[in-house]
């Protein structure tokens, strides 16, 4: 094997690094004042940073790393592409082998007749493709006024201009002119928040009737579809009540809009089914897909196409959309290979029937915790939500800084577990085995009590 790259001093490649380098999401100031945190390698579910710490990564990267760091057959067979065809692109009516096995492999795996496979480099250019797409498809339908999109508050579909139009993140939106037209939102079935005395049952049908309630204020003839993440991820890991989705499929279907579902997060194994939309028996017209495709060893996403949608856009012409990097040879035959992992060591399979339980009941005993209000859990993802009176699931007064505290916890303990607002999140790696649950577990209860008290003493433990 080769040696590993040897690294500066932490302190020069944090200097380095606040001269030179912006971050995504980041406090810059911040960071500046404390220097950034340096990863240098991983393996399985640990990270080590340049001090050589070793942190548990509750995480899987940021949502990604769903078969484990440091599996060498990815790393083999990127050099092995790279040598052979590095790059070659599918414009112009050419195609290459990865491109072409990959697609078929997925449009096996994928349900129903989601058969066609457009490629982008990440999540983010999947969901602008998909706003072109269904737009270009009503188009070529006879109904061009069907083009208005409808999101959700709190979604989370990207950070180009398309997709955080579709995101539903006010801080995001403040930021450059945001949304862009003809996109809206209502609100996401996010029960623990904002059910009030409501079942969840019942909250989950009212907050799927808003889809029916914004058709009607857009007239029909102007929607040309709904998306949605399975289960919010970036939003806070909101799970749905069971009412929800099979409400929305049939609004979809009734009103001739079509249905798409981000799969960036829920797809390749992280709700205990290759799909999101096969645990929650959601029929999309599209998903889109990324993160866990590769699991983050190559930036690749892409939507997967009901085979006649994508009819009507092959019979209309040229669909003068496409990324360089669509289909991107090395890319592809890393995801190829990373599903053939996930498939042949029964990845998927072991979340539903063996770790994802194993993971949950323990997870859900945090909800014990004095702070914590509610822990909930579907597959390998879940969230904690914070409360300073838990019997009435009230929120902080200073919203986020318990949460920020709590993270900082975990970090200095040696655990990633990230907080969204007040409430914590968890998604590790797929292949986490029972006794680093076990760590995460204890790890997270010490994490929550040091916070809370820390929390009490800078005056912040108030609802
Ligand atoms: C991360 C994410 C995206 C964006 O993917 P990028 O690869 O970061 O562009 C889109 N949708 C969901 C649900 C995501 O979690």
């Amino acid at each position: 094997m080769a040696p590993k790259d040897n690294h500066l001093p932490t302190a020069e490649m944090q200097a380095l690094d606040a001269a030179h380098h912006i971050h995504p999401f980041s406090d810059s100031a911040g960071m500046r004042k404390r220097g950034a945190r340096v990863i240098t390698e991983a393996e399985g579910v640990w990270l080590t940073d340049s001090d050589g710490k070793r942190i548990l990564d509750g995480m899987a990267g940021l949502w990604c790393v769903n078969i484990g760091y440091g599996r060498e057959e990815l790393a083999d067979v990127a050099a092995r592409q790279m040598r052979q065809l590095p790059y070659y692109n599918t414009f112009f009516m050419t195609s290459h082998p990865p491109a072409v096995k990959l697609s078929a492999k997925l449009a096996e795996l994928a349900p129903g007749d989601l058969n066609r496979v457009f490629y982008s480099g990440s999540g983010s250019e999947a969901n602008d493709t998909n706003i072109r797409l269904v737009r270009h498809y009503w188009q070529l339908m006879g109904k061009p006024n069907k083009r208005t999109i409808i999101a959700r508050r709190n979604g989370y579909h990207g950070s180009t201009m398309g997709a955080a139009s579709l995101g539903g993140m006010a801080a995001m939106h403040a930021q450059g002119g945001l949304p862009i037209p003809d996109i809206v939102h209502i609100d996401p079935p996010h029960w623990y928040a904002e059910g009030g005395d409501m079942s969840p049952e019942e909250f989950g049908r009212v907050r799927a009737a808003q889809l029916d309630q914004m058709i009607d204020r857009l007239g029909e003839g102007n929607v040309a579809a709904f998306i949605a993440e399975p289960v919010q991820g970036a939003g806070g890991v909101v799970i749905p009540p069971d009412s929800y989705w099979p409400e929305i499929g049939r609004i979809c279907r009734e009103r001739d809009i079509l249905l798409i579902a981000d799969e960036v997060i829920c797809g390749f194994g992280r709700t205990g089914s290759w799909f999101g939309s096969q645990t929650y028996d959601i029929d999309p017209d599209i998903m889109t897909i990324a993160k866990g495709l590769s699991s983050g060893y190559q930036p690749i996403g892409g939507s997967i196409i009901r085979e006649s949608v994508a009819q009507v856009i092959e019979d209309g012409g040229d669909f003068n959309h496409g990324y360089t990097y669509s289909s991107h040879p090395v890319a592809a035959a890393v995801a190829l290979e990373n599903i053939r992992i996930l498939d042949e060591e029964g990845i998927v399979d072991r979340v539903a029937t063996h770790i994802g339980p194993y993971l949950k009941e323990r997870w859900l005993k945090l909800g014990d915790h004095p702070m914590v209000g509610e822990a909930r859990m579907v597959g390998l993802m879940g969230a904690l939500e914070l409360s300073p009176d838990k019997s009435a699931r009230a929120p902080f007064a200073s919203p986020g800084a318990v949460g920020l505290i709590t993270r900082e916890r975990c970090f200095a303990n040696g655990l990633v577990m990230r907080h969204v607002g007040d409430k914590m999140i968890i998604c590790p790696p797929l292949i986490i085995s029972e006794s680093e649950v076990d760590t995460l577990i204890e790890l997270a209860w010490q994490c929550l009590d040091e916070a809370m008290a820390q929390a009490k003493a800078e005056g912040v433990f108030t609802a």
